[in-house]
């Protein structure tokens, strides 16, 4: 684990640069909300970016066949922890599916690995941290990343 002081708003800036091009291409509304200025972790940046990237790919696939497709990433204080949530208005999973998705190889994909949410939490968990989700079949799914 290579700790630095990482800024919130250098992380998910970074991380909206680059998806911007998948997202324009893919006609899906971005918005980054930051609800604390100067937020601040602990952490491993390039490990935390991972995580970032795995949640904002599996919102693009997730959102493929939703009208107005939309993510919002907000960044915050809950409490005296930091938070950063990654939201799409895709199709949710069901019950079933969200008890498995953070077993290593689960995935719903034709071609997919099912390494990403495992993995991702992984690594919160050498962060000390958690990740968790809230989903509803037909409004969407949000990820979200505890410090
Ligand atoms: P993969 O993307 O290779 O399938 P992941 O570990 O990244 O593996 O995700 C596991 C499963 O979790 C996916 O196959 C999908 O069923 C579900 N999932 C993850 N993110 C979302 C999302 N934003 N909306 C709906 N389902 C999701
Ligand atoms: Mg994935």
């Amino acid at each position: 684990l290579n700790l630095s002081k990482i800024y919130i708003h250098e992380l998910t800036g970074n991380l909206h640069h680059l998806m911007l091009p998948t997202l324009q291409q893919k006609q899906i509304g971005f918005e980054n909300i930051l609800k604390e200025p100067g937020l601040s972790i602990e952490g491993d940046g390039n490990l935390l970016e991972q995580v970032l990237i795995n949640l904002l790919v599996n919102a693009i696939e997730a959102l493929k066949d939703t009208e107005n497709p939309h993510i919002t990433l907000t960044a915050g204080l809950s409490g005296r922890k930091a938070f950063i949530k990654v939201a799409d208005n895709g199709p949710g999973m069901s019950r079933d599916v969200m008890d498995k998705i953070f077993v290593p190889f689960f995935t719903t994909k034709k071609n997919g690995s099912g390494i990403g949410l495992s993995l991702s939490k992984q690594i919160m968990l050498l962060h000390h941290g958690n990740i968790q989700v809230q989903s509803k079949e037909g409004e969407g799914t949000a990820f979200v990343l505890q410090f």
